[in-house]
């Protein structure tokens, strides 16, 4: 009688180390290790012409699917791999994964673009673009469908690298837009100095448009900086009708958000795609 319930404890034993095990790899670790294993992917959220609805672009949103199911975003791991200096692994896997998504949907659709984000060690690696260049020529993807989305505060903190390789960028073909614009760190001044396309004015800007008093105010300046900047302007989570009007009205061409689309899982985008081609 002592037995079964000998084995029964040690396998419950078993059970325990190796969950423990698992739990005392570090997030690094753990982290190295999806790089290896290849547990990445990614998921594309549509971008939209405001005025009429019409498919604009899409934004490429890096996923890290465990092998136990779980999805973890990257607000939780990209913070990580920058900190570590894993973060040119994850670009680089990033290029080659959008590379081989959407070869045939670019080809397809050469007025579609696709946009992507480089942390600000990218803005200051000499091999970030080099490898871009090499993924999309590997797949007849052309620059021009291409974008690059740097934060604000990503080109803070890197300063003067930013305007040089950004630069760069634009002279090899791709578009550049700042993203999580508005979010405070360094207002106006700085979109006159950095080479840009773009600018991505922040989901938390967004959300306070139409309640927001300080929004309501500073939202026009910013449109007006853009247009005699000859920037073009994103939206970002835009949630509801009464957003999208209210940008509309104030002279936004895109938007971005729930209200239109999640970011979708590869198929899904393909599908969009297509009902969005259908469209006359
Ligand atoms: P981001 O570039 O500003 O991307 C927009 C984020 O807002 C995405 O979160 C998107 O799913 C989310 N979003 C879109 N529409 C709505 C909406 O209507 N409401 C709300 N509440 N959220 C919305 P996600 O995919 O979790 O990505 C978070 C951030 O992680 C991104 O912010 C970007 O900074 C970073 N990130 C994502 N993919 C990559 C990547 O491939 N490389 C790098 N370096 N960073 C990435
Ligand atoms: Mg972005
Ligand atoms: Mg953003
Ligand atoms: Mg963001």
């Amino acid at each position: 009688l002592l037995l079964p319930v000998g084995l029964l404890s040690a396998a419950i034993a078993l059970v325990l180390v190796v969950k423990l095990s698992r739990r005392r790899l570090s997030p690094l670790a753990e982290l190295r290790l999806a790089l290896r294993r290849k547990e990445f992917l990614m998921h594309y959220q549509p971008i939209v012409n405001l005025t009429n609805g019409r498919l604009h672009g899409v934004e490429a949103l890096i996923r890290w699917q465990r092998p136990d199911g779980d999805t973890v975003r990257p607000d939780l791991f990209i913070p990580l791999a920058e900190e570590h200096g894993v973060i040119s692994d994850i670009t680089a896997v990033v290029f080659k994964m959008v590379a081989a998504d959407l070869r045939d949907v670019l080809r397809a659709h050469p007025q579609l673009h696709v946009s992507i984000n480089l942390s600000a060690q990218d803005i200051t690696d000499p091999n970030a673009l080099k490898t871009l260049r090499a993924q999309l020529e590997a797949a007849g993807i052309k620059p021009a469908q291409v974008w690059l989305e740097v934060t604000e505060r990503g080109c803070v903190a890197v300063g003067v690298a930013a305007d040089s390789t950004l630069a760069q960028a634009r002279a090899a073909g791709y578009q550049v837009a700042i993203d999580d614009f508005g979010t405070g760190y360094c207002g106006l001044q700085y979109l006159q100095k950095l080479p840009l396309d773009t600018i991505k004015i922040d989901r938390s800007f967004v959300q306070t448009v139409a309640t927001d008093s300080v929004t309501s105010v500073v939202l026009p300046h910013i449109i007006q900086m853009s247009h005699s900047l000859q920037l073009s302007i994103v939206a970002e989570g835009v949630e509801t009708q009464a957003q999208a009007d209210y940008l509309q009205q104030s002279g936004v061409q895109y938007a971005q958000g729930w209200l239109f689309s999640k970011a979708l899982p590869l198929h899904e985008l393909k599908q969009y795609v297509e009902r969005d081609a259908a469209m006359k």
